[in-house]
């Protein structure tokens, strides 16, 4: 990796309907300009999303472009996931994105996986060493921890278990990805942790996203959020200069790659690329 070259990755959400399929297909054009290593295509848990996860990667994989589906255990027998990962290796996928997910609103009855470590274990017994795992890791912490040091720990298990890598949860303050790796490193957790970097489009969205999900938003950047919540373009500016600006902050610094969460928008992800001068190919 070099600061022109950052290994990448996008994240898709699995489109609702053939247009979105359509726009999905431009979107995935347009960013495979980049070079990514891989688009990561998210998974519902207990959701209607999950044939569209894999019907996403198909076509990604189609147009000749490295696709990481993501598989949620949450509420899932173990006879679903044996037939989840089997489709996906007959497709030759070689990554997948292992968490556990949350169940939706009024599901209460988790099933036989407890954690997404018990998954990256199942998929490592059935199915042995060759996929390369990711597992989710959350520097402002996960919302149901009890401490920042239980959620390393259990962090440290995942990979304990299998995983190969981590991408984390968005978080505006570079510092606290790295103290975050820093700990990691302390407590011996050696595999390379990938900042996941959500871009800023809309005030009221990403609060009410960073509040269920844990991520914090620093009081400086959600006061000028607010303040533009009804100006677009200026929002949008701002979005843009803060995020690039944490980009440049964490390459300059050495991270082992950026995971963009692209909301299946071209915009403002190249935007950001662009200005952080990695080169179109
Ligand atoms: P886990 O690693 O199992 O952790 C969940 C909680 O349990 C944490 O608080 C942890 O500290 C605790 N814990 C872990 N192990 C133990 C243990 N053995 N004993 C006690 N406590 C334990 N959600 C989706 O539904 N679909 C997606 O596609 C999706 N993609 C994501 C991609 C990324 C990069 C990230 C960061 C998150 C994603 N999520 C997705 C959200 C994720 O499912 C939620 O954050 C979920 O609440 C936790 O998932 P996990 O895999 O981190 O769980």
């Amino acid at each position: 990796m070099s600061t022109n070259h950052p290994e990448l990755s996008f994240e898709f959400f699995p489109p609702r309907s053939p247009k979105g399929f359509e726009n999905l297909n431009e979107v995935r054009a347009n960013l495979a300009k980049f070079g990514p290593t891989f688009f990561s295509v998210t998974y519902g848990a207990g959701g209607s999303t999950q044939d569209g996860t894999y019907d996403a990667v198909k076509s990604i994989l189609h147009s000749g472009s490295q696709a990481a589906p993501h598989l949620t255990c949450v509420g899932a027998s173990r006879d679903l996931i044996r037939d989840t990962v089997r489709s996906y290796l007959e497709l030759e996928i070689k990554r997948i994105v292992v968490l556990r997910g949350d169940l939706p609103g009024g599901m209460v009855e988790r099933g036989y996986f407890k954690f997404a470590e018990d998954l990256v274990r199942f998929i490592r017994e059935e199915f042995g060493e060759d996929l390369h795992l990711e597992v989710a890791a959350y520097p402002d912490f996960h919302p149901e921890s009890a401490s920042p040091l239980t959620d390393l720990q259990y962090l440290k298990r995942k990979f304990e278990a299998g995983a190969n890598s981590g991408i984390t949860q968005y978080f505006y303050n570079a510092d606290s990805y790295f103290a975050f790796i820093d700990e990691a490193h302390r407590m011996g957790i050696s595999a390379p942790i990938v900042p996941g970097v959500m871009p800023i489009t809309n005030f009221a969205t990403l609060v009410r996203f960073s509040d269920t999900c844990g991520a914090e938003l620093p009081r400086w950047i959600r006061a000028r959020l607010e303040q533009y919540q009804y100006d677009e373009p200026s929002l949008k500016a701002f979005g843009l200069d803060v995020v690039t600006h944490l980009c440049f902050d964490l390459l300059d610094n050495g991270v082992p790659g950026l995971h963009f969460y692209s909301l299946n928008k071209t915009e403002p992800v190249s935007e950001i690329c662009r200005r952080l001068g990695i080169e179109e190919q």
